[in-house]
């Protein structure tokens, strides 16, 4: 069997944890061009000694990853059992909170196969594939799913890999299709997500230790959620006893979605006190500061990339300079949430920038809280795969 050399410092990244493997891994990259996707390929250090094997799975993140540091295991139908198994299993304490009925099932690379991600919506699972060449695999996947969890409902699958953009479709592809909406609890707060329209379901799961933060520091206190999709964050708020809050999103779609959402957990959003408004992030901010509004609580956790008919925003090039309105949105003794879920910004990069703009303002501000991805995300090592940065600021003065 053909075995290929990995650079020295490649061999020390997979024992630290690395999974992702890149081409540039290789002694010689030129051959690592032409592995075919889904081969299984084993790697060796300089000194001809077995380091593990690499499934070739083509994704932006590189070439593909380990599948197994140990030479006696097989890339087989057993093995992927084995990793759907073991992800399962220590997901446990999820399967036995009544109060939180969606979270991520398997998590790619750190769960031990890479290109592929599986969410548990109550019942419903949602396959996202992310690598023509673990599709390959994909009857071995599926299949060892529905014998682990009999009691799945449906299941649904996006082909992330077919297309670029935003659109990918969903399918359902067993099982009985999800109620419109499916009511998920998370923490005991209720959310409507809509299986088979599109990936994103209106909840993003990553966020669910940040909502609870929220949710548990937001007593009496006021609240601007900024980029707020279906207000996730206003919710958590609102039940958690704000006095107000202000969702803002230029989607249209936005509005009635957060409305759902408030009316599922018995909060009356007519009275005034959760205002919803459609429109754009940058005017909402200059209209603040032009009336000099403050808040005790600031989110902000736009996209990656966005353009609207005035404004783009990329989160390495402008978050500096939104962080820097969000300080100033923030009230005395107040808290500034600032997220983001960019891979390619480094987590030392981003802490290091807006601390800078933390240091500069003129308020006085501790950065008191981080998180990161929760325990139902486990990744690499490596950082673009800790792709969620979230950084808690209290102001003092
Ligand atoms: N914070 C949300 C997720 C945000 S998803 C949550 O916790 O669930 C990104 C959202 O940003 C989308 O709903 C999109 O409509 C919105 N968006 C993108 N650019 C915007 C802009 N310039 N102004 C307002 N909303 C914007």
């Amino acid at each position: 069997m053909a075995k290929y050399k990995l650079k020295a410092k490649t061999v020390n990244d997979i024992k630290n944890g690395e999974k992702l493997i890149q081409y540039k891994d290789f002694i010689n990259e030129e051959k690592a061009q032409h592995f075919q996707e889904g081969a299984v390929i084993t790697m060796q250090d300089e000194a001809n000694n077995f380091v593990g094997k690499l499934l070739v799975g083509r994704q932006n993140k590189g070439l593909g990853w380990l599948i197994t540091d140990i030479e006696e295991e097989y890339w087989s139908e057993g093995l992927a059992y084995y990793y759907i198994e073991e992800a399962i299993a220590q997901r446990e304490n999820f399967f036995e909170d009544s109060q939180t009925t969606a979270f991520r099932l398997f998590n790619g690379e750190g769960d031990g196969i890479g290109g592929m991600t599986v969410d548990f919506y109550d019942h419903y699972l949602h396959i996202n594939w992310y690598s023509e060449g673990l599709y390959t695999y994909r009857e071995w996947i599926v299949e060892a799913l529905k014998e682990i969890l009999p009691q799945a409902m449906g299941i649904y699958e996006t082909l992330r890999f077919k297309t670029d953009n935003q659109e990918a479709q969903v399918a359902l592809t067993s099982g009985e299709p999800a109620p419109q909406p499916l009511i998920i609890k998370e923490n005991g707060i209720s959310y409507a997500v809509y299986l088979g329209e599109s990936w994103m379901t209106g909840i993003f799961l990553d966020q669910r230790e940040v909502r609870q933060f929220i949710q548990t520091q937001a007593q009496d206190m006021t609240l601007l959620n900024l980029f707020s999709y279906t207000g996730a964050f206003s919710v958590a708020a609102a039940v958690g006893g704000a006095s107000k809050t202000i969702s803002v999103d230029v989607a249209n779609r936005s509005l009635s979605q957060t409305q759902e959402q408030f009316d599922l957990n018995g909060i009356d959003w007519s009275d005034g006190q959760e205002e919803i408004r459609v429109m754009d992030v940058f005017d909402y901010i200059a209209y603040a500061k032009r009336h000099q509004l403050t808040f005790d609580r600031v989110v902000c956790d736009p996209p990656s990339f966005a353009r609207t008919k005035k404004y783009t925003f990329s989160a390495e090039k402008d978050y500096q300079e939104l962080a820097h309105d969000l300080f100033t949105l923030t009230a005395v003794d107040g808290m500034t949430v600032i997220s983001t879920n960019h891979a390619g910004y480094r987590p030392e990069n981003f802490r290091r920038d807006i601390l800078e703009v933390a240091q500069k303002h003129p308020g006085t501000f501790h950065l008191i809280q981080q998180f990161g991805l929760p325990e139902d995300f486990p990744t690499s090592q490596d950082s673009e795969s800790q792709y969620l940065k979230v950084l808690i600021f209290y102001r003092q003065a």
